[in-house]
């Protein structure tokens, strides 16, 4: 397998695979990255996907197979580089994080080249994206134990020169069910861990416009979040001047979330609910129950003022602590144009 910088560098219009290489296991198994350049007959752009981050989230780098499949290279202008992993090893053990050392790739860039196992993926990948990608889409999934429609994460860098409304504009091509503005402040953060560690924050921080998608859930391919995915990344790549094709007709308008968080259980047991994600739930409704092992109903999830469901439990098995929902509290209506 030849390794990234030789496949970018071929010219030659086609599907191109390789591999970056991250050492070996203990058996004498080849690490890698793999990776896939589809290199356009025109010169053009780089449109990036990074097909995931967290090793049990799917739907993301399915899409990104389809929209592979769809694209004739001598109708493609530019380049589109699917990484299809950026980390095989939590992949392969089917898990969100490195299993060798329990941490979380995407709080880990731009990562260390002589560091842990989850620092050396972060720094294998990173500085060629950097150098290469003009849009990088950061493929994500909410966890396997949870249910979510569709809906997009960005950031803001002070020094980017990407602007929130460029940001939003970009999210709408996949009509996310809300488009969320996520704070990486330290403590004050909505999740906890090194936020600013993320693939596409640090992307921006070099001034390439970067930001993540959540398809759907976690541990399965979801067939209609693929294809939605798929079509958004193809208007994507039309409006980038990678495609031909009429412009992709946006939504006029996006829900944009400005302050979200998790709603834990504080009983075990097991839930149940008729809420859908990507949906409103007024203030004093009840989000979610939670029955007991003896059948008894010990808690009913409910919030006092109106939030919007952006994922919820699917695994019914819950204990205290667990989270039940993640919501925004705080979203407004912005104009795309
Ligand atoms: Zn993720």
């Amino acid at each position: 397998m030849q390794d990234f910088r030789t496949a970018f560098a071929n010219t030659a219009p086609g599907r191109h695979k390789a591999r970056i290489s991250l050492g070996t296991s203990a058996s004498g198994t080849e690490l890698g990255i793999p990776l896939t350049v589809l290199r356009g007959a025109q010169p053009g752009p780089c449109l990036w996907i990074n097909g995931q981050v967290h090793g049990d989230e799917l739907n993301g780098l399915l899409a990104a197979f389809d929209l592979l499949d769809s694209i004739d290279p001598a109708s493609l202008s530019g380049t589109v580089v699917l990484s299809t992993t950026a980390n095989p090893l939590a992949l392969d053990a089917r898990r969100k994080r490195t299993p060798a050392d329990e941490e979380d790739l995407d709080q880990s860039y731009p990562g260390r080249v002589d560091g842990l196992p989850t620092q050396r993926l972060a720094a294998a990948l990173f500085p060629h994206v950097a150098e290469h990608a003009d849009v990088t889409v950061c493929m994500h999934t909410v966890g396997t134990p949870y249910d979510g429609h569709p809906y997009a994460v960005y950031k803001l860098h002070p020094d980017s020169g990407v602007d929130e409304a460029e940001l939003l504009r970009l999210t709408a091509h996949f009509s996310p069910a809300i488009s969320c503005r996520m704070s990486v402040a330290a403590g004050g953060a909505e999740l906890p861990g090194n936020i600013a560690g993320a693939l596409d924050y640090q992307l921006l921080a070099r001034g390439r416009t970067a930001f993540m998608l959540e398809v759907g859930g976690g541990g399965r391919a979801e067939a209609s979040f693929i294809a939605a995915a798929t079509a958004g990344l193809r208007g994507l790549a039309v409006s980038m001047g990678l495609l031909q094709g009429p412009a992709p007709s946006l939504p006029r308008s996006l829900l944009r979330a400005t302050k979200r968080g998790h709603l834990t259980c504080s009983h075990g047991g097991f839930a149940q609910t008729n809420v859908r994600p990507g949906s409103v739930v007024r203030a004093g409704e009840p989000i979610l129950r939670i029955r007991n092992a003896w059948g008894e109903l010990v808690e009913t999830i409910i919030q006092d003022k109106d939030v919007f469901v952006i994922a919820l439990r699917r695994d019914p098995v819950m204990q205290s602590g667990d989270r039940a929902a993640f919501v925004a509290w705080q979203w407004d209506e912005v104009a795309i144009n």
